[in-house]
């Protein structure tokens, strides 16, 4: 049926209430969301705990939806590149990192992007649309199905196509089924959220739920961040910093802010310092990812040299600062290089 509702898009109390119609009892929810998250069913017919007659119901009225995988592209260093199409014939990509003993998926939350970082592939693509809660969670469960061992995918990072907070109530949906007891049971210490600097909207995600903040930074001076990220002048530096102070952090976790190293632009010993002190107040680490060069962009990789002295800096001054070179650049799944085709 073409006008059934997915099932991925309805939150465990809005199941509740719309199985109540049919007066199934509220515990049948989480239920049916077990199955389908935790079982892998695909079809109401699988589900062979729920009468006939009510499967078929079910079946009648809501769907099962699926991603479809249009192409999987491996680099060199292990990491893999899945190009999904969505039922608009717009596609979204995730990018499967492997680490020591786990694999980490970094996921879209938008078809393209509006926040129009310089320094970013997506970016120049352009907002197209806001991914559904379905779409977001789907990239997760398709992923972990192409795994010959899904229960080693343990890491989630919302830092692929888009913005997340710019699509916030479908990210957070999502990230109540990514971590809920009747969803697919990750972690919340192990689910971490990007943002390029949605100041507004912190305050928020740290009421609602509970997960790892990551900020993009890229500059430790409003001059230097207009320039980069155009969101810094609608949300500057310092509101945004103060935006990070107030967000609830259970104990011994940290921020961490993403500091795209650009030669000549903000990798500069003094912009180190610069950044050092601007921290300071927050419980943070850093992240420098040497910028990767892509065809047609106005910047440069940063040498390795000011790539150390930068970081060198950070250390001296007790900060944890690791320098993160981008995988997949083979592929074009680095960082910020996404979406070439949405
Ligand atoms: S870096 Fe992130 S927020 Fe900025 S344009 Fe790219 S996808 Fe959007």
């Amino acid at each position: 049926m073409s006008d059934s509702q997915d099932l991925k898009n309805f939150t465990e109390n809005a199941l509740v209430e719309w199985l109540d119609q049919y007066g199934a009892a509220p515990y049948r929810a989480g239920q049916i969301l077990r199955w389908i998250y935790q079982r892998g069913a695909g079809s109401f017919s699988q589900m062979t705990d729920l009468s006939k007659d009510f499967r078929r119901s079910l079946s009648e009225q809501l769907v099962i939806s699926n991603l479809n995988t249009e192409q999987v592209q491996a680099s060199e260093d292990g990491s893999r590149k899945y190009l999904f199409r969505l039922k608009d014939g717009h596609h979204v990509e995730s990018v499967l990192i492997p680490e020591r003993d786990h694999w980490t998926l970094c996921i879209s939350s938008q078809v393209g992007c509006a926040m129009g970082c310089a320094f970013c592939l997506t970016g120049r693509m352009g907002w197209v649309r806001n991914l559904e809660p379905s779409e977001i969670v789907n990239q997760v469960c398709a992923v972990r199905n192409d795994l010959s061992n899904p229960s080693a995918l343990t890491n989630i990072v919302f830092m692929g196509m888009g913005e997340p907070l710019a699509n916030y109530s479908s990210v957070i949906q999502a990230i109540r089924t990514l971590v809920g007891p009747n969803g697919l049971q990750f972690s919340s210490r192990r689910v971490t959220l990007s943002t390029a600097g949605l100041a507004s909207k912190l305050d928020d995600l740290g009421q609602a739920v509970t997960v790892n903040l990551a900020v993009s930074l890229n500059a430790a001076d409003n001059e230097t961040r207009n320039k980069l990220m155009p969101i810094n002048r609608t949300y500057p530096i310092e509101m945004l910093l103060s935006a990070c102070r107030r967000f609830p952090l259970p104990s011994r976790r940290m921020i961490t802010f993403e500091y795209v190293l650009i030669a000549g632009v903000n990798d500069r010993p003094a912009d180190a310092e610069h950044l050092a002190k601007l921290l300071r107040p927050l419980r943070a680490k850093i992240n420098l990812i040497p910028f990767n060069p892509y065809e047609g962009c106005d910047f440069e990789k940063p040498s390795e040299n000011a790539i150390l002295t930068f970081q060198k800096v950070l250390m001296d001054r007790h900060y944890t600062a690791i320098v993160r070179h981008s995988k997949g650049v083979d592929i074009g799944a680095a960082c910020g290089q996404l979406g070439s085709r949405a």
